[in-house]
């Protein structure tokens, strides 16, 4: 009867609706948009408390099957439902607050449309599979601190509301699931979204990977930052003194080699174990020699001044999440960035 597809999970449990919707705090006064109705458990006890609700529902017979739950009733006069694919909607009607048991296959792309809405809704209270939950609202230093996080908590402050078994659900799924609320930042921050989300690619460009080595040792970075740099300094009339530094530095490439093998701490070296340690010694002497020497080279005052106010940033006895986190604040850094790559960002 229900299509998993879609993630339709039907809530039975009116007390987890009550609670959700309680953590709404809804005034009389407000429009609540409600993504997927399904058969309209969660919408009966909105429709008690706001003055609307616009469901917006993809599967047409859910839509006929709460459109007719409410039909001829007080409530079903406040009550619009719109058929289709919520992500789909240019422009969503307005409301004040969202309220869901989110499909969550859309948990993603729904979390960031919601959070970029103009004017941004009051407040979201959202149901969503208990690991992406946990992502939105983890903090520096938790196991799930992640691109998602830092991309949210830029925008909107997270709270976790409660769990939920999956025995609430019919069909149950196959995880638990939390809610959180998520309040967009009013203002909004002046920064764009595209620079923002391409600076924490390459924060995040892979696990357990130190910012350091994300910065500093690989050559595209650094070049993308000098020529981000020299296109902000001439978008603010900066006058920067060119040409070739008197520093002869090791390349980045090498620093990123280095950093990456310390972290693998270990884990490769299963084939070397029978390797004498002598010959070990001399064969690694060897081959820094061979990396070290092509890879000396001089590089412009440019680079260098992007590196060291990269190197300024990254203060190395910091650990791995307070690094990460010192790259939220909005600080000089961003400035170095102008137009990272534009990807989509649907593998968050
Ligand atoms: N709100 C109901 C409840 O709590 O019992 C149903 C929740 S169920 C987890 C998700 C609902 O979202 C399903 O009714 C499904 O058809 C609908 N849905 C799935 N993808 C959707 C989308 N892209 N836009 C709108 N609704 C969608």
């Amino acid at each position: 009867k229900f299509n998993t597809d879609l993630g339709q999970h039907i809530l039975k449990n009116p007390g987890v609706a009550q609670a959700i919707v309680d953590k709404a705090d809804l005034k009389q006064s407000d429009i609540v948009l409600e993504v997927g109705p399904g058969t309209g458990n969660l919408t009966a006890k909105i429709l008690d408390k706001a003055k609307r609700v616009i469901a917006c529902e993809a599967d047409p017979r859910m839509a006929a099957e709460v459109t007719k739950r409410f039909q001829g009733t007080p409530a079903g006069k406040r009550l619009e439902v719109i058929l289709g694919d919520v992500l789909k909607h240019q422009q969503l009607p307005y409301f004040d607050v969202c309220i869901s048991n989110t499909p969550y296959q859309i948990s993603s792309p729904l979390t960031f449309k919601l959070i970029a809405l103009s004017p941004a809704p009051r407040a979201c209270v959202l149901m969503f599979q208990r690991e992406f939950a946990m992502r939105l609202f983890a903090r520096p230093g938790d196991k799930l601190y992640s691109r998602l996080s830092v991309n949210v908590q830029m925008w909107a402050k997270v709270t976790h509301v409660m769990k939920v078994g999956k025995n609430n659900f019919n069909p149950p799924p196959q995880v638990e699931s939390n809610v959180v609320k998520i309040v967009p930042k009013v203002p909004r921050p002046q920064i764009s979204y595209d620079e923002w989300d391409g600076l924490l690619r390459v924060c995040f460009v892979r696990k357990n990977r130190t910012l350091r080595s994300a910065f500093l040792g690989t050559t595209s970075v650094l070049d993308m930052l000098e020529s981000n740099y020299r296109t902000f300094c001439a978008q603010n009339d900066i006058v920067l003194e060119d040409g070739p530094s008197d520093q002869t530095v090791e390349d980045a490439d090498m620093d990123g080699a280095v950093e990456d093998d310390e972290e693998l701490g270990g884990m490769d070296l299963d084939d070397e174990d029978d390797v004498p340690d002598f010959f070990k010694e001399e064969e690694d002497r060897k081959a820094k020699k061979a990396k070290g020497n092509p890879n000396r080279k001089k590089r412009g005052k440019v680079a260098e001044l992007v590196r060291s106010k990269v190197q300024k940033v990254l203060v190395e006895d910091t650990d791995l999440a307070e690094r990460r986190a010192r790259m939220c604040d909005e600080g000089d850094f961003l400035k170095l960035l102008y137009s990272f790559n534009q990807e989509d960002s649907s593998d968050i």
